[in-house]
């Protein structure tokens, strides 16, 4: 009588650790589908701002900021402060 308690109680820890395991996959396969998702998705807020050189258009936080200025690149902030803005070939 008292090996079938037993047996039983195994049966029981066995299914309750199986349950745990199984909740805990899924939690992380969860959290794992929100991280890629949230790196691939831009930031909600993101505002587009414009370089004052070439006019490409790109998210702020990628931008470099001068005076009221935004630039692409250091190359393109150096060269408006240089130069001015960028010649067109066909003007
Ligand atoms: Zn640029």
């Amino acid at each position: 009588m008292s090996l079938l308690i037993i047996r039983l109680i195994i049966f029981v820890a066995l299914f309750w650790l199986g349950f745990k395991l199984f909740r805990a996959w899924n939690a992380y396969q969860q959290q794992a589908e929100q991280e890629k998702a949230q790196q691939h998705a831009p930031p909600p807020d993101e505002q587009m701002v414009k370089c004052a050189f070439c006019d490409l258009h790109l998210p702020q936080s990628q931008a470099h900021a001068h005076e009221a200025l935004w630039f692409c690149c250091h190359e393109h902030q150096e060269r408006f402060l240089r130069d001015g803005r960028q010649k067109k070939d066909d003007a």
